[in-house]
C-alpha cells in the first residue's frame, strides 16, 4: 500500500514515520525545501521523542521519502492524508487556506481515483469545500476522476506522539462510501488488529468529534486553574482537591493539574475555533466561553504573583525561569504561558534569564535578545533574584535545593507546575509560591 501524507509538520512526519513503521510506503510532501532536504539526509526539524530514529530507520529501508512534488507523489498514492496547518484567522476562525490550497492541488494533479483524508482539525462542514475544490479543479481539467473525501482528525499529544498514534485510544474516521471506509479499514488493520478500536460515522462527526475532544480537555484544565484561584483564597489546598475529586471514577484523575493556563498549537485554537463555528450558528457557546476567558487570566497569574512578592517593583530584578515549553518533552512554544510570562516581565523592567532542556533555539525566535539564554539550568540561577518555573520538566522535579538555594540571591521559588511540595520547601528555607495554596500561611 502506497500513501502520501501532505504537511511535514508535527503531525505529518509522525503520521508518515508510523505508517512507514508498519509496513506502509509512505511519501510526505512539504512546500518547505529547506525542511524536505533535511529530512531526506535524516535531519528532523522538531523535537519529538523517538521520531528521529525512526524516520532515518525508514528512509533507509527505502519505506519513507520525502519530495516537494505533490504531483509526483499522487502518481502512486491511492490515499492522500492533508496533514498542513490550521493556524487561528484573525477572527479566530480556523484559517482552511494551506488545506483547501492541498485539495485544489490534489484536483490538479490527480490521475486515478484518490481518496483525499483530512487529518489537519478542521471546522465542521470543511470536507464539502475539499470535496467541492478538487471538484472544481477536475471541472477546469475537463476530466472525470472518482475520488472521495474523508475525516480522520488526529489525537496525538506533542511529547508522546509515536506512542499515541501506535496505540490510539480509538481512530475516529469519517467517511461516505464504502471504498473510502474500506480503504481506510485496511490502512489502519494493522492497528485495530492489535485491538485498538476504529470508529466510523458521517463526516460531519468525526469533524466535530476533534473539537469536542479538545474543547472537553480545555474545559478540564480551565476548571481546575478556577478551582485552584478559588482555594487559594480560601485557604484550601488545590493539590488535596485534586486528589479528592479525582478518585472519583466519574471525574477521574486525568488532566486535572491545576497550573498557568493551558498552551500549544491546539487547544487555544480549537477553543476559539469552536467558539466562532457556534457564533456563525447563533449558537452561544457560554462554557467554553469562560474556559477562554479563565485560560487568559491564568496565563498572568504566577506574573503577578512575582510582582507582589518584590512589592509591585521588578526594575532591577532578575528572575531565573526554567521550562518554556507549553510542555515537556517538545520544543513547541506556540500560545506556550512563557510567551506572556516573559515579555510581562522585560516589560516591567526585569532581567530575565532563562533554561529549557529543548526550545532555547525556538524561544530565541520569540525573545531575541530581550533575555539571557542558558544551557544549563543552574547556571540560570547565578545572582537571580527568584526562580520561576513555567515547564514541568523530570529534570525540574527533584534539583539538588541546596545549589539552587546557594545560587539565587534571594531563595524564591514560583513554581507555576505544582512539583515541589509547600512542606519540603519549607523546610528547605525557600519562599515558596505555587498555584491554588496559599503558602504564606
Ligand atoms: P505544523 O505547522 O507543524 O506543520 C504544517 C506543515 O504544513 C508545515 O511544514 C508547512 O510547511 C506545511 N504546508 C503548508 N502548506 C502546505 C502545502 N500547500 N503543501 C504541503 N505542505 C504544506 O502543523 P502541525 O502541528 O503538524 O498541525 C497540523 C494540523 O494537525 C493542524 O490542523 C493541527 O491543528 C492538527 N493537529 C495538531 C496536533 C499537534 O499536537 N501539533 C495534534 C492533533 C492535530
Amino acid at each position: 500500500m502506497k500513501i502520501t501524507i501532505v504537511g511535514s509538520g508535527y503531525v505529518g512526519l509522525v503520521t508518515g514515520a508510523c505508517f512507514s513503521e508498519v509496513g506502509i510506503n509512505v511519501q510526505c510532501v512539504d512546500v518547505n525545501e529547506a525542511k524536505i532536504e533535511n529530512l531526506k539526509k535524516g535531519i528532523v526539524p522538531i523535537y519529538e521523542p523517538g521520531l528521529d530514529k525512526m524516520i532515518v530507520r525508514n528512509l533507509e529501508k527505502g519505506r519513507l521519502q520525502f519530495t516537494t512534488s505533490l504531483s509526483e507523489a499522487l502518481k502512486d498514492s491511492e490515499i492522500v492524508f492533508i496533514s498542513v496547518g490550521t493556524p487561528p484567522d484573525e477572527d479566530g476562525s480556523a484559517d482552511l487556506k494551506y488545506v483547501l490550497q492541498v485539495a485544489k492541488d490534489c484536483g490538479k494533479y490527480m490521475n486515478d481515483y484518490t481518496l483525499v483524508v483530512t487529518k489537519s482539525t478542521v471546522p465542521v462542514g470543511t470536507s464539502i469545500k475539499v470535496k467541492n475544490a478538487i471538484q472544481d479543479e477536475l471541472q477546469k481539467r475537463n476530466v472525470k476522476i472518482p475520488f472521495d473525501v474523508a475525516s480522520n482528525p488526529e489525537f496525538l499529544k506533542e511529547g508522546a506522539a509515536i506512542d499515541d498514534f501506535l496505540k490510539p485510544d480509538r481512530i475516529i474516521v469519517g467517511a461516505e462510501s464504502a471504498r473510502a471506509e474500506a480503504l481506510l479499514r485496511s490502512l489502519y488493520k494493522s492497528f485495530t488488529l492489535n485491538g485498538h478500536p476504529i470508529l466510523f460515522m458521517d463526516i460531519l462527526s468525526a469533524e466535530m468529534t476533534k473539537y469536542a475532544a479538545n474543547a472537553m480537555l480545555a474545559t478540564k484544565i480551565s476548571f481546575m486553574n478556577d478551582m485552584a484561584n478559588l482555594c487559594e483564597i480560601v485557604g484550601a489546598d488545590v493539590n488535596e482537591v485534586r486528589k479528592g475529586i479525582g478518585s472519583d471514577g466519574r471525574i477521574g484523575n486525568k488532566f486535572i493539574y491545576p497550573g498557568i493556563g493551558y498552551g500549544g498549537s491546539c487547544f487555544p485554537k480549537d477553543v476559539q475555533a469552536l467558539i466562532r463555528t457556534a457564533q456563525e450558528n447563533n449558537y452561544n457557546l457560554q462554557v467554553l466561553k469562560a474556559v477562554e476567558a479563565v485560560n487568559q487570566n491564568q496565563k498572568t497569574v504566577l506574573y503577578h504573583k512575582i510582582v507582589n512578592y518584590f512589592n509591585g517593583n521588578l526594575q532591577g530584578k532578575t528572575i531565573a525561569i526554567w521550562g518554556l515549553s507549553f510542555k515537556p518533552q517538545t520544543d513547541d512554544m506556540r500560545e506556550a504561558p512563557s510567551l506572556i510570562i516573559v515579555n510581562k516581565l522585560v516589560e516591567a523592567g526585569a532581567k530575565v534569564k532563562v533554561y529549557d532542556p529543548v526550545a532555547i533555539s525556538e524561544a530565541k525566535h520569540h525573545f531575541g535578545d530581550t533575555i539571557t539564554y542558558y544551557n544549563d539550568q543552574y547556571e540560570a540561577l547565578i545572582e537571580a533574584d527568584c526562580l520561576a518555573i513555567l515547564t514541568e520538566w523530570p529534570e525540574f522535579k527533584i534539583p539538588n535545593f541546596n545549589i539552587v538555594n546557594k545560587l539565587l540571591n534571594t531563595a524564591a521559588i514560583f513554581d507555576g507546575r505544582n512539583i515541589y511540595d509547600t512542606y519540603e520547601m519549607k523546610k528547605q528555607g525557600f519562599d515558596y509560591f505555587c498555584i491554588g495554596v496559599n503558602t504564606l500561611t
